[in-house]
């Protein structure tokens, strides 16, 4: 049987990092090298790569991965069978979730990158590429959106978060757990999930849409809110405190802020959604929604700015952007 065709895309991230003159470490290696230094992954598919970007991850753009998402739709249609995508941890969960919104193609997508440098004692990269590539080739991968595997387990892009800042298990998906694990070289799934229906990203203009990210805190007084028809934002995701909720006298500067731009009401707690039926105060979770907030549900504030994002560079109206917000949250 002749292996499956896998094209490994490097953007950067600890995974390339040597040390650099000026201290610490910096990108310097290439999809290739990488490609080198793990030959048994040439027993799992036969490897195209490609190094667009060496980028630590906190410097991708939204754009560099709109252009990403457009070239592994079309390698996907034309010549191979999975992409593995090889960055910087630090925004995984991001880039892994705005991939999802916009690859079209169910054939798998995994993203991957490493917590510890290639010349750290214990350096984690080359086992988190041979799992990607494991998982990218695997037929049981198609379908199930866009995949992060490190540590030998497989997350969904959907529920995925960076949860520790150095250890090498580090990607967690609270609310779910991992969907399945590769164990002797094979991807073994516990848990399908459906992926989330891809947006159109022929729709995806240059146009900037610059959606603010707002986490709620004891005494916030507002002025932030306040300010950000004036600097030029056209949308806000407010991480609201417990189930989505804000001090009293936050309410009505939402309620102005509603009229100008969409709001989406998300939680600042890690796990769970935010909610939409039980608290009936002034700052409430039913107090904002009835003000016009669109519940992000189950969706972490990041993940609901790059939905929002998105919607806003297709030019969705108000009713779209509520009703993708409902297909896409899981709550
Ligand atoms: N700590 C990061 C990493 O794991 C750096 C980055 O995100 O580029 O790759």
């Amino acid at each position: 049987m002749s292996l499956p065709r896998i094209l490994m895309v490097s953007l950067g991230g600890t995974i390339t990092m040597t040390p650099s003159k000026a201290g610490g470490i910096a990108p310097t290696l290439t999809a290739e090298d990488l490609l080198a230094a793990v030959p048994e992954m040439e027993q799992v598919a036969v490897l195209d790569a490609a190094s667009p970007l060496a980028l630590p991850s906190a410097s991708l753009t939204v754009d560099e991965v709109a252009d990403l998402a457009r070239t592994i739709d079309a390698r996907l249609r034309d010549d191979v069978d999975g992409v593995v995508v090889i960055q910087g941890t630090d925004t995984i969960e991001e880039t892994a979730f705005l991939l999802e919104l916009l690859v079209e193609s169910g054939k798998p997508v995994v993203v991957t990158g490493a917590m510890r440098g290639p010349q750290t004692p214990g350096a984690d990269g080359p086992a988190n590429l041979l799992a990607a590539v494991t998982v990218a080739a695997s037929v049981d991968a198609h379908g199930l959106g866009v995949l992060v595997v490190l540590n030998d387990e497989i997350h969904a892009a959907r529920f995925v978060q960076k949860s520790h800042t150095t250890l090498p298990s580090a990607f967690t998906s609270p609310s779910l757990g991992p969907l399945g694990l590769v164990i002797e070289r094979r991807a073994i799934f516990r848990v399908r999930v459906q992926r989330s229906p891809a947006l159109r990203h022929g729709a995806w203009t240059d146009r900037p849409t610059p959606v603010a990210l707002v986490k709620m805190a004891l005494g916030e007084d507002g002025r932030l809110l306040r300010a950000l028809p004036e600097l030029g934002y056209q949308g806000l995701v407010l991480e609201g405190m417990g189930a989505g909720h804000v001090p009293a006298e936050l309410a009505p500067i939402i309620g102005e802020l509603i009229a100008k731009m969409p709001v989406v009401l998300c939680s600042r707690a890690h796990t769970g959604p935010s909610l939409r039926a039980t608290y009936g105060y002034d700052g409430s979770e039913i107090d904002l929604l009835r003000r016009g907030a669109i519940s992000g549900g189950d969706l972490s504030g990041l993940k609901a700015r790059l939905l929002l994002m998105a919607l806003l560079r297709q030019s969705a109206r108000p009713d779209a952007i509520k009703e993708a917000f409902r297909t896409y949250s899981t709550y």
